[in-house]
């Protein structure tokens, strides 16, 4: 054995001998932090290739939230994920999900949502929390996918630890509390939009903050009594100025279905959130800075930003 070789056992030797620092939790687990909002997708039916389909996660005690599934909804979670450094958000992690209702923008995740995660070795099936007829869309969707689901059962793939975990178990509400566990309450908030029986707001409650998400809405009572100063609100909106500029039959619909600008700086006046987040945005041509000075210029003083995909609050 060389000189040097014999230098390097002892070193390593010594280091073995050395007292062992044991690990110390140094943040203390509980202190309650509240949650974090982070937008997924702020999309509507437009194919907006910057704007991913409807979909945000309440992020509260290591947890994810997800309300809406619009399509890109897991490669967004996983970006937000790695871009945030939010584990929560990891693919494999997504197992709680609200859906406010069953249009197709706010729904044609769903498949991805509820398969793609079990691929990639979530433990447990997904839990999922809609208005009546989101049972009836998940066995079509568990239907629709029945050979790659017995493809992946019966071939090598190895599956044992999670041979459950493509299925949705599904809650169906029509409005109230409808989910709690040690880091939120979740609200389901009935509001209006256009013909739908049953389109859902939520509202989470997580650590002393308070976050209100009203899903597609036209304006409704029930979502400024839902806030009612809460922390942060998000709205879906359109311009204002840029609706008179569509066809009379579409501003019918949009009348029937949404809220524009102006009408959102009234409900937001009264509702008084800390933060008003505008998501799920028509622009039909106007930008962000239109959106918040028709907001402004329709007398709203509080805090308002347009959200962008990715955006954390
Ligand atoms: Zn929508
Ligand atoms: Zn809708």
């Amino acid at each position: 054995m060389n000189r040097c070789l014999r230098t390097l056992m002892a070193l390593l030797l010594a280091a073995a001998l050395a007292p062992v620092a044991v690990a110390q939790q140094t943040v203390p687990p509980a202190p309650d932090q509240g949650a974090r909002l982070v937008i997924l997708g702020t999309g509507t039916p437009n194919a907006d290739p910057a704007r991913s389909g409807p979909a945000v996660a309440v992020v509260a005690g290591g947890q994810a939230y997800l309300v809406d599934a619009g399509p890109g909804i897991v490669r967004r979670a996983a970006a937000a994920a790695a871009t945030h450094g939010i584990d929560a958000l990891d693919a494999s992690r997504l197992d709680i999900l609200f859906l406010t209702h069953l249009h197709s923008d706010h729904t044609v995740g769903l498949p991805d949502v509820i398969l793609s995660p079990w691929v990639l070795d979530r433990p447990d099936p997904i839990r999922i929390f809609g208005p009546p007829g989101t049972a009836e869309m998940t066995g079509h969707i568990e239907a629709a996918w029945q050979e790659d689901i017995h493809i992946r059962l019966s071939g090598l793939e190895p599956r044992e630890a999670n041979p459950e975990a493509y299925r949705a178990v599904v809650s169906e509400t029509t409005g109230g509390l409808v989910y709690e566990d040690g880091n939120v309450r979740v609200t389901a908030i009935p509001v209006l939009h256009g013909s739908w029986p049953h389109p859902l707001g939520y509202r989470f409650d997580a650590g002393g903050t308070s976050i209100v998400i009203s899903g597609d809405a036209r304006p409704s009572e029930s979502l400024v009594e839902a806030c009612g100063g809460c922390d942060i609100l998000v709205h879906e909106v359109y311009s204002t100025e840029a609706f008179l500029t569509r066809p009379p039959e579409w501003q019918r619909y949009h009348a029937d279905s949404h809220t524009s600008t102006a009408e959102l700086a009234e409900i937001a006046g009264r509702a008084r959130p800390g933060l008003l987040v505008l998501y799920h945005q028509l622009y039909w041509g106007a930008t962000d800075e239109d959106l918040l000075r028709e907001i402004r210029e329709a007398g709203y003083t509080g805090r308002v930003v347009s959200a962008a995909d990715l955006d954390v609050y």
